[in-house]
């Protein structure tokens, strides 16, 4: 078993946390926690080891909670480490990691630079062997390339132009909005989400565009697609359902129109967290016309790098498996399209 640690335990943290718990390829070493919060404790109940910053010893002990050991012996103990701390600070952790001869995943939260490769599954699995720092690329993003890299495969995709409809913040995020107020992401006439979808498919011109809306549940993205020659609806329907990690809902049949709905349908099939792991691609969106493809998809930010971050723990410990393999055996453990 390959031994896995994963530094900061939030929103991406516990979840990635829980799915290496969920594969028998790999063991949970233990997570770093900062803070000795509610989520310490839940951690702690659960059996999972908590590794500390030294001066942080006792602030966790005075709660209840017995450290593992300090973030040295985290390192030391892993082989291969996780980072989902807050955006900006993988890049200060890189020093750590580096010091430890340790590899390590970094989130899309950092700059593309921390790592060798931005990744995403279906787009550049078989680039990610043989490198020591891979970034999952942003919730967006990964939504954004999901789609384009599953059509890419079939239909050689041109250029894509997206709208993002970014979610304000995470749910716990009480600080954050705006409240009440539909808002430019940036003063930039594009967003970085198209520019890092290029980092990991440069073929393709993608340029994105986002607005902020005040909401805590899902992003939605309007994606505007051009292929090389023209295909059918039902060509691209096809292509799209080959993926599980792509999911098709049919409005009129589910009942199913907003992010609210999914939401609560996620609450209904018992998902963890009301996790999303797939893109939900709204069916009747789905327009073609020639070689142009549109449609409309909802993304759960804080679950939908789960599945890449799992994958590339294979590529990162050289575990050489066919990408078609891996991606069944981290969507079969995730409960991925059931
Ligand atoms: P978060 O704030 O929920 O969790 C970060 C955790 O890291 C916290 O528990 C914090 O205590 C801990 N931490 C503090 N200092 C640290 C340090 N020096 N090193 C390691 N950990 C430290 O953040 P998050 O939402 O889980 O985001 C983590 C990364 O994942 C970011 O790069 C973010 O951009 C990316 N990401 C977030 C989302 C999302 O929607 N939340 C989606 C995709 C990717």
């Amino acid at each position: 078993m390959v031994k896995v640690g994963v530094n900061g335990y939030g929103t991406i943290g516990k979840r990635v946390a829980d799915a290496i718990l969920k594969n028998p390829r790999f063991q949970l070493v233990g997570i770093v926690k900062y803070n000795p919060d509610y989520s310490s404790k839940i951690a702690f109940k659960k059996g999972i080891n908590i590794y500390v910053p030294q001066d942080k010893w006792r602030d966790f002990e005075s709660t209840g909670i017995t450290p593992k050991g300090t973030i040295q012996e985290f390192l030391e103990e892993s082989s291969i480490i996780i980072d989902a701390s807050p955006n900006g600070k993988g890049a200060a952790n890189l020093s750590l990691y580096k010091g430890a001869g340790k590899p390590a995943i970094f989130q899309g939260g950092e700059k593309p630079e921390v790592a060798e490769l931005s990744y995403s599954t279906y787009c550049n699995y078989d680039e990610a062997f043989g490198r020591k720092y891979l970034r999952v690329v942003s919730c967006n993003t990964t939504g954004i390339l999901r789609v384009l890299c599953a059509l890419h495969r079939e239909f050689n995709v041109k250029r894509a132009r997206v709208l993002v409809i970014r979610r304000g913040a995470d749910p716990k995020e009480d600080a954050r909005g705006p409240i009440n107020s539909i808002k430019l992401e940036s003063f930039e006439d594009v967003s970085h989400h198209g520019k890092d979808a290029m980092l990991v498919l440069p073929s393709v011109k993608i340029i994105s565009q986002a607005v902020v809306v005040p909401t805590t549940l899902m992003h939605v993205q309007y994606l505007d697609i051009d292929v090389a020659s023209p295909v059918t609806r039902s060509q691209v329907i096809e292509a799209l359902s080959k993926h599980a990690r792509i999911l098709l809902v049919n409005p009129k049949k589910t009942g199913i129109d907003s992010t609210s709905k999914l939401i609560e349908a996620a609450r209904d099939f018992l998902r963890s967290r009301n996790d999303i792991y797939e893109n939900i691609v709204f069916e009747n969106t789905i327009i073609v016309s020639d070689n142009n493809i549109s449609l409309i998809q909802a993304i759960h930010q804080e679950s939908i790098v789960v599945p890449e971050n799992m994958d590339a723990l294979y590529a990162i410990a050289n575990i050489r498996l066919p990408f078609e393999k891996v991606v069944e055996e981290t969507d079969r453990l995730l409960g991925v399209g059931g």
